[in-house]
């Protein structure tokens, strides 16, 4: 078993610091939120918290899973790394910038740190059932090590290639998942406003060429339920698709859609809605519905 460090104690890293724990592994854990800290430890008496800077130089791994990249550099280079023994493994399972990983990861080489990005997919419930898809950046030594906690974490492991590629294949998922979010809800409200049933065109969806994690997973249980909690909300879905549109920018390939999608979310974004559940898309997204029975708002 492992000590692992464990930063970042919100919606998904609660439940995964707490799978680590309950399978066994010593735990130290550290949020900017003290609250969550206390919880944690609560619910898992066996566990540390960081609140000596020190206390990191005992730990195999530190895992980070945190808004952003400019959060996780500032927490590494604000005490952690420093005190982090050297051959300390660093995993980055938060979703961040695949450009800036590579160079955190040759940064923390250089300090004689290994690194690899671990970025995850599958929401809070995968999180709390073990059931995420983790896609890994790095060297086959590294996910070696990690395997252990990969395991007790997802349900599949995909090593994607050089450090930067597990971020890179994340924020190019969660593109597709967004464009998908978007489409379906389009999709429902075009209908609803010929006069079929969401309900109704969701099980059309699931049963024909057009479904998706959204329409399986999302429209029932999150959008006409008008409960609206998946736990991923409109700001980190925004994030995500802007270092997607920005990695195939800086890569010279034109993604005229995706930055089409990019825009959707943002304008929801400006509009204040960064907070809101991003199954809230189908609230966001919804135009004035005329009447269905004016055939004049029906153009054939
Ligand atoms: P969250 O906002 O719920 O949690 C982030 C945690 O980081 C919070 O507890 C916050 O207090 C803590 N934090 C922020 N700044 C800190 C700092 N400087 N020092 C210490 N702690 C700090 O976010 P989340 O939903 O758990 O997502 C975490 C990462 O995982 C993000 O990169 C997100 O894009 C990604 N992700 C989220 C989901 C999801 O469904 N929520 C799914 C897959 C991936």
């Amino acid at each position: 078993m492992s000590t692992i460090g464990f930063v970042g104690l919100g919606n998904m890293g609660f439940p995964m610091a707490s799978r680590l724990a309950e399978a066994g592994h010593r735990l130290i854990v550290e949020d900017r939120d003290q609250g969550a800290v206390q919880r944690f430890q609560d619910q898992h008496p066996g566990s540390r918290t960081a609140i000596d800077v020190k206390a990191w130089q005992d730990a195999d791994i530190i895992i980070t899973m945190l808004p952003s990249s400019d959060i996780v550099e500032a927490v590494l280079s604000g005490g952690v790394a420093a005190a982090a023994s050297l051959n300390t493994l660093f995993i980055d399972m938060s979703s961040s910038e695949p450009i800036r990983s590579r160079n955190l990861g040759q940064r923390l080489e250089q300090q004689g740190m290994r690194y690899l990005d671990a970025p995850v997919s599958g929401g809070v419930r995968g999180a709390q059932n073990g059931q995420l898809a983790i896609m890994v950046g790095g060297n086959w030594q590294d996910l070696d090590q990690a395997k252990d906690i990969f395991d007790v974490l997802g349900k599949s492991v995909i090593h994607v290639g050089k450090a930067g590629s597990g971020h890179a294949a994340k924020a190019l998922n969660n593109l597709v998942s967004a464009a998908s979010v978007a489409a379906t809800v389009e999709a429902l409200r075009v209908g609803e406003r010929f006069g079929i049933d969401p309900a109704t065109m969701t099980e059309v969806l699931n049963a024909s060429s057009g479904r998706s994690n959204t329409s399986e997973n999302k429209v029932a249980q999150f959008m006409l339920s008008g409960t609206f909690g998946s736990g991923f909300p409109i700001g980190l879905m925004t994030k995500d698709i802007k270092i997607a549109t920005a990695l195939a920018d800086s890569l010279g390939v034109e993604a005229p859609f995706s930055h089409d999608c990019e825009t959707i979310w943002q304008s929801v974004l400006d509009a204040g809605h960064g907070a809101d559940d991003h199954t809230r898309m189908y609230e966001h997204l919804a135009t004035p519905t005329p009447a269905f029975n004016d055939e004049r708002q029906i153009h054939a």
